[in-house]
């Protein structure tokens, strides 16, 4: 940290706190919690918030920049962020916390896990508590500090999760069609099914044969409404809406949104709202 400030530029003053980075929004919303307050820390997210689920993502000069400067990495994995592989970023010094440290993957027919555990909240928790633990380990003497922070967080999430389970639990419908496979998790935690997903590769528009094959599922499957997400063009979803007259509502895998404590939280409620309202 001594070397990277002094190499500055002498206009800005230099910043001695240790740069937590987190590779994307969902896991920089619970370092924001864990971290709150610390001192010594500063807290950076490496991809822009819009750059979505990291799906194919590939590493800017400026993330590499941010990746240079940090002293701790935290990681949502499964392999979500096999951008980082690649040996010229791999850099020793750099410390990785992996939020997923023991969680058991839903795995597809290729044998490929599914990463988007965050959007389960009691595995959000799991990714709460491995984060704190890896702050923890990483930053002895702050210690207490990340621990009573987790707890705070924690006590929310359960919170959260209550109400989820105890919404969810009446609603007549239980089967959603979703944008990208981002729901696996959060539907098998409150007993809802996925029966089909419209992009299977996000940012790829399905071609019209696929088209054609969800607009055969929503009419099979009758179901009442069709989870769009905010970070993907809505044309796919809104043409087999037009198609069916099955109305589109929003569900957000978290993966961008405004950078605030609470934002988790509050944007899994507005799934709630959505949820009840396309499930009754
Ligand atoms: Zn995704």
């Amino acid at each position: 940290m001594l070397a990277l400030s002094a190499c500055r530029a002498e206009k800005t003053a230099p910043d001695d706190r240790a740069l937590i980075l987190s590779s994307f929004y969902p896991i920089h919303l619970a370092v924001r919690n864990i971290a709150r307050d610390v001192p010594g820390v500063r807290l950076a997210n490496l991809t822009q918030p819009g750059s979505g689920c990291l799906h194919d993502h590939a590493l800017t000069p400026d993330e590499m920049v941010r990746l240079e400067r940090s002293r701790v990495l935290v990681i949502s994995g499964l392999g979500l962020e096999s951008f980082l592989d690649s040996a010229r970023v791999r850099r020793p010094g750099l410390r990785i916390i992996d939020a997923s440290s023991g969680i058991q993957p839903i795995v597809d027919t290729h044998g490929v896990a599914n990463p988007h555990v965050w959007v389960s909240i009691r595995l959000a928790m799991v990714q709460a508590q491995n984060i704190a633990n890896g702050l923890c380990q990483w930053d002895p003497p702050n210690a207490p500090r990340y621990r009573a922070n987790a707890q705070v967080y924690l006590e929310a999430l359960r919170l959260l999760h209550a109400d989820m389970a105890a919404a969810l639990r009446s609603v007549p419908r239980r089967d959603l069609i979703t944008f990208h496979e981002a729901f696996p998790y959060f539907a098998r935690e409150f007993g809802l099914r996925v029966v089909g997903v419209i992009e299977r590769e996000p940012g790829s528009e399905p071609s019209a044969g696929e088209l054609a094959d969800s607009i055969a599922l929503v009419r099979r499957t009758g179901v009442r409404a069709l989870f769009a997400e905010p970070q993907y063009s809505p044309r796919a979803i809104e043409t087999i809406a037009r198609a069916t007259g099955v109305p589109v509502r929003t569900l957000d895998p978290v993966v961008s949104g405004p950078d605030e404590d609470d934002a988790y939280l509050r944007l899994m409620r507005a799934n709630l709202i959505a949820l009840k309202a396309g499930l009754e």
